[in-house]
């Protein structure tokens, strides 16, 4: 299997949608290919395209101030989107463009292999929830083949909505406790001990 390294220079030559006539920079994704946990955004914004990186701008900086929050460094983490260009003004993405890129953000998970999946905003979560409605599933978990999905608003929706902050803030602190429940998921109970629960929907 490529390192991510590797699939990292394959994407930055991607041109499988009409996205990569647009853009001015690839945005792959970065962090710890090691991570634990991988957060999910929808698409590179005006900054992610300039400089190349994911979650830049001022919503990059809440998103650093809430790993910061349950004591984790941005680069102990993975962070990519679901797109890996940004789509002109800032569109929502189109389906075609989501099924063009879908591969890499799969070949990412494979890579990195990590125990929880955190989608960040409704075009993330559909990746991984399809038919639900983000206001009704964000903060619960689901579990499935060893892997926590865990729903969550995006970090840019408390920019412009100040009533969903502390919402975020909260689900934010739901990882911390899944974080800790993770670091031992794979123990044997001891005899008579029961095994830790998630909640699930
Ligand atoms: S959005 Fe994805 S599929 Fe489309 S050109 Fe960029 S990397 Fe390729």
């Amino acid at each position: 299997m490529s390192t991510l390294a590797d699939l990292h220079r394959e994407i930055l030559g991607c041109c499988a949608c009409e996205l990569a006539k647009h853009r001015t920079r690839v945005v792959p994704g970065e962090g710890d290919e090691n991570a634990r946990i991988v957060l999910i955004g929808e698409a590179p914004g005006l900054h992610e395209d300039r400089q190349g990186r994911p979650f830049v701008g001022a919503a990059g900086k809440f998103l650093e101030e809430l790993l910061a929050s349950i004591g984790l460094k941005r680069n102990r983490v993975y962070i990519c989107n679901v797109l890996k260009c940004r789509p002109p003004g800032n569109r929502d993405p189109m389906p075609e463009e989501i099924v063009s890129c879908r591969k890499w953000l799969d070949s990412q998970l494979e890579i990195i292999k990590p125990k929880i999946v955190v989608t960040l905003g409704r075009h993330s979560m559909a990746r991984f929830f399809p038919g639900v409605t983000i206001s009704k599933v964000h903060g619960r978990e689901r579990q499935e083949n060893g892997v926590i999905y865990f729903p969550m608003y995006h970090p840019a929706a408390a920019l412009h909505q100040q009533s969903l902050r502390r919402t975020i803030e909260m689900d934010m602190q739901r990882i911390r406790t899944l974080l800790d429940m993770t670091e031992d998921i794979t123990a044997v109970p001891k005899t008579g001990e029961e095994p830790k629960q998630l909640s699930m929907f």
